[in-house]
């Protein structure tokens, strides 16, 4: 079987179905370990109680997978046919053959481009509030975005930060009117309408101090002064490679059966961000790449079976 994805889906996926002794192969992508690689400190998956980096509890989940005897290619893939099985699945002018395929590509925040949001992420840029919020208590820290999410981030983000700033490049709302009242009746939320992050400052210090704004009205640059910003413009599901395979919505995230990771290509399951975009998180995810294992057993079991039956049969 074959495991596309490197992140805590994938891996979780890899442990599980290596230790059922299905040989798991994870094309793991080049720059493997997915969102966790771009954040700092991890505090709320459970067992970690000192809280551990991001890029480090990667490396754990994959260890744990290899001890298990989990193997990897550390590389994107190309294309994948799905037509028939086994599925083949290339890397370039490799091809690989698998009875069972977990999708476990995950989704990006999308960022806003600037070399010095690259330089900073982690040290004051974040892409997740319910991650990353609670190391802003007292602080003053801007949200970036128009829709529900930058809406949901500033107002959780209130609870903990002494101000918040949404700055938004139009003078209306994506996000829904309840959502948008919500943050307005907050008196730590103010916004800056007409606006656009043209640089995040703080590359000296190295950790955010403030932003250069735009006004896309006027064209006017000013300077604020801010200890973080969360940039809330939106995710995008890493699915190109599958959109002419699998079932997808029209943000083209895959679609699976409700309560099974079973997508509409029988011995093809995906888990993880790839297929959720509500809850995000990396327990969801490994929780979610579980699932896609004992989907996959149990799908395996049941082709062994079917094979012995019709083969007792002739
Ligand atoms: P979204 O609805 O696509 O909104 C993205 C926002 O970011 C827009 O306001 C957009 O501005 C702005 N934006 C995009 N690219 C930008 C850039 N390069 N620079 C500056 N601003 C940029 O994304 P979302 O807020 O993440 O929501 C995604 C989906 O999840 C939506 O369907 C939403 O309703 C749902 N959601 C629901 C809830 C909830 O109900 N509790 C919470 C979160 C998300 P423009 O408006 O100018 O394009």
């Amino acid at each position: 079987m074959i495991i596309i994805g490197g992140g805590p889906a994938g891996y979780t996926a890899a442990l599980y179905t290596a230790r059922a002794n299905l040989n798991p192969l994870v094309i793991e992508g080049f720059n493997w370990g997915g969102q966790l690689m771009i954040t700092s400190d991890v505090e709320n998956y459970p067992g970690y109680a000192d809280g551990v980096l991001g890029p480090a509890m990667m490396s754990d989940f994959r260890r744990q997978a290899e001890r298990f005897g989990a193997e990897f290619v550390t590389d994107d893939v190309t294309s994948v046919d799905f037509s028939e099985r086994p599925f083949r699945v290339h890397v370039g002018s490799d091809e690989y053959r698998a009875e069972a395929v977990i999708v476990a590509t995950g989704a990006s925040a999308r960022q806003l481009g600037l070399s010095s949001e690259q330089t900073l992420q982690g040290r004051g840029v974040s892409y997740c509030a319910t991650c990353d919020g609670a190391f802003f208590r007292d602080k003053v820290v801007v949200v970036a975005g128009g829709g529900d999410s930058a809406m949901e981030e500033a107002t959780f983000l209130a609870r903990f930060a002494r101000r918040v700033v949404i700055v938004h490049r139009r003078d209306e709302f994506r996000a829904s009117p309840i959502m948008v009242d919500r943050a307005r009746a907050n008196e730590k939320i103010e916004f800056v309408l007409n606006a656009v992050v043209e640089e995040v400052l703080g590359e000296a210090a190295g950790h955010v101090t403030g932003l250069r704004l735009r006004d896309t009205v006027t064209g006017d640059a000013r300077e604020i002064e801010a200890d973080g910003i969360f940039v809330a413009i939106g995710h995008d599901p890493t699915t190109a490679l599958f959109l002419d395979w699998l079932d997808h919505d029209e943000q083209g995230y895959l679609v699976t059966e409700p309560r099974s990771t079973r997508t509409n290509i029988t011995g093809v399951f995906a888990a993880g961000d790839v297929q959720d975009h509500t809850y995000r998180q990396a327990v969801t995810a490994a929780g979610s790449g579980t699932m896609a294992a004992l989907d996959v057993q149990r799908y395996l079991e049941e082709q062994r079976h079917e094979r012995e039956v019709t083969a007792a049969s002739v």
